[in-house]
């Protein structure tokens, strides 16, 4: 999948930061990681910047934007809750499993 889809599709923003940039310092970031058998379906792919997606490696998703929150940045949970409802219709069960369970951890986050 082209970066340039997925920038049509969710717009050239950091997921997890919130910041718009430039596609040159956009990355396709694998909500499931590809170490636990995430792959390059569309579905599995959401738009972050180099320096997000470096530092998230294997951390979960709602981890991750709980972390991001922390440290001061604006996390799209709304672009994130799309692409695991997104993610959660894939018909590769670990692409299904991994992105209901994601779900339910952001709406815990999203909850406090
Ligand atoms: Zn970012």
């Amino acid at each position: 999948v082209r970066l340039e889809h997925l920038i049509a599709r969710d717009g050239p923003v950091c997921v997890w930061c919130g910041r718009q940039l430039w596609r040159c310092d956009l990355t396709a970031e694998h909500l499931l990681p590809r170490s636990q058998r995430g792959r390059g379906q569309p579905e599995n792919l959401a738009v972050a910047c180099r320096a997000c997606n470096r530092q998230r490696r294997t951390t979960g998703v709602a981890a991750f934007a709980r972390a991001a929150s922390a440290a001061g940045r604006q996390p799209r949970i709304d672009l994130l809750r799309g692409a695991l409802v997104r993610l959660a219709a894939s018909p590769l069960p670990s692409h299904a499993r991994y992105a209901e369970r994601q779900l339910e951890l952001l709406a815990r986050l999203e909850a406090r």
